[in-house]
């Protein structure tokens, strides 16, 4: 063994230096230890001196005992699957922060005994969907069908659009998810045109529910045809319909994008959606509609198999009852206040030597809902070859490469992320 070899710290000696206990509190031992192990291999194969072992650990100590980062969306879409949907609220944040210990959750403070888990929640979702006899919360839109397709369709028919048959992303596909639980699924129509009388020929003593889907990331144009709620809501059988998004109400800005109080008002048995696309809200399943078919649903065994946990009921009562969403506000933000935002960031860039400009950009809401609408957005531009660094700097920034240059659409981005942002796009000039 060399000399430098032999003067590198033990694992033990450098896990015990002071300059890392706090890490070790904060992070847990494994997890420096991990770090420790790897700047003892750099110090081995030379990369850095033996007495440098303790620096570069502190150098190299992840921010928290998570892999996850905080993120600035600056691609332009609202609402980006990849980047974990829609990002929470402070209100939300500081629910979830509130309710990670040991909380209410299903406990009546007043007199001591059991009481309805999430009723906070629960009384919020009511509250902002009038139309809804009842509501139920589960863990994301694709548990909500498969709690209606468990209680409404066992051993029966799904009748559907051939339309309407639709893939979300990574591989999911709902009728896929439909069928496995033993429904069957009864496709009516055609891609492009399905009439009310292929639902009404389809209906009958097998029918479980007549199920619409929102395609919520496509859009099919020319030829066209399709019933309303209202129509199908008239054919005698529960119409379970699938609005993806999660807008509770008509959106101005979203004129073509379904929503629960509509629907429910056309006749719709029961309505589900998202709570992290374009509600704003964790990661949740929304159940709305006729007070008897929720209750059956609440009470069917998988129910529990598919409920939330006490974080997302305390952000999704948040969500509710707070200030505006981050999504709500970064839909509803003024073009010409979004110019001025990028007129300024690019400014300082380039006031200190980078090569930047301010330039129109057309942001999208995403995966999810309202495909193909734009809305009207501007971005800072840099060369194109700064997208990776970015997007591995600190804080981590993700852009769009459009036209040999990277964008850095400020739709998505919160005002206040603004002089983070500009600091990120410095480090890494
Ligand atoms: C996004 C979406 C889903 C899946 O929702 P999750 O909450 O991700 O499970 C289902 N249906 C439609 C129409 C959607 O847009």
């Amino acid at each position: 063994m060399t000399d430098a070899r032999r003067a590198i710290p033990r694992t033990d000696a450098v896990l015990a230096d002071p300059r890392l206990a706090p890490a070790v509190a904060e992070l847990g031992r494994a997890l420096v230890k991990d770090v420790v192990v790897a700047a003892q291999q750099r110090a081995r194969s030379g990369g850095i001196a033996p007495a440098g072992v303790v620096d570069a650990v502190l150098t190299a100590l992840p921010a928290r005992a998570s892999s996850l980062r905080p993120v600035i969306n600056a691609t332009g879409v609202l609402v980006h699957t990849n980047l974990g949907r829609a990002p929470l609220s402070r209100a939300a944040a500081a629910a979830v922060a509130d309710a990670t210990g040991c909380t209410d959750v299903e406990f009546d403070l007043a007199d001591g005994e059991r009481a309805r888990r999430g009723r906070g929640a629960l009384a919020a979702l009511a509250a902002a969907v009038p139309d809804a006899g009842d509501v139920h919360v589960v863990n994301n839109n694709a548990a909500a069908l498969l709690l209606c397709a468990l209680v409404l369709a066992p051993g029966r028919e799904i009748v559907l659009s051939r339309g309407e048959l639709v893939e979300i992303g990574d591989g999911f596909r709902i009728p896929e998810l439909l069928a496995s639980t033993g429904a069957r699924l009864r496709e009516v129509g055609t891609t492009n045109r399905t009439h009310l009388r292929d639902y009404a020929d389809a209906i009958g003593p097998d029918t479980g529910f007549v199920l619409r889907v929102h395609p919520s990331n496509f859009r099919v144009t020319g030829f066209t045809s399709t019933p309303d709620d209202a129509d199908l809501a008239g054919l005698g059988v529960p119409l379970v319909v699938d609005i993806g998004s999660g807008l509770l109400a008509p959106h101005p800005r979203l004129p073509g994008e379904p929503d629960a109080t509509t629907a429910l008002r056309a006749g719709a048995a029961l309505v589900t959606a998202s709570g992290d696309k374009l509600l704003g809200g964790p990661q949740a399943g929304l159940l709305l509609g006729a007070a008897d078919l929720v209750r059956r649903l609440r009470r069917h065994p998988a129910a529990r198999a598919l409920r939330v946990d006490k974080l997302t009921l305390a952000a999704l009562e948040a969500t509710l009852l707070g200030p505006p969403t981050p999504v709500a506000r970064a839909l509803a933000v003024d073009v010409a206040e979004l110019n001025a935002r990028a007129e300024r960031l690019a400014g300082s860039l380039v006031a200190a030597g980078v090569d930047a400009a301010a330039v129109p950009s057309a942001a999208a809401v995403g995966g999810g809902g309202a495909p193909g609408v734009e809305l009207p957005s501007a971005a800072v531009s840099l060369p194109a070859r700064w997208a990776p660094a970015l997007r591995t700097g600190r804080p981590p920034v993700v852009g769009r490469v459009e036209r040999g240059r990277c964008l850095l659409d400020l739709r998505a981005v919160d005002p206040t992320d603004d002089d983070r942002l500009r600091e990120a796009v410095l480090r890494c000039a």
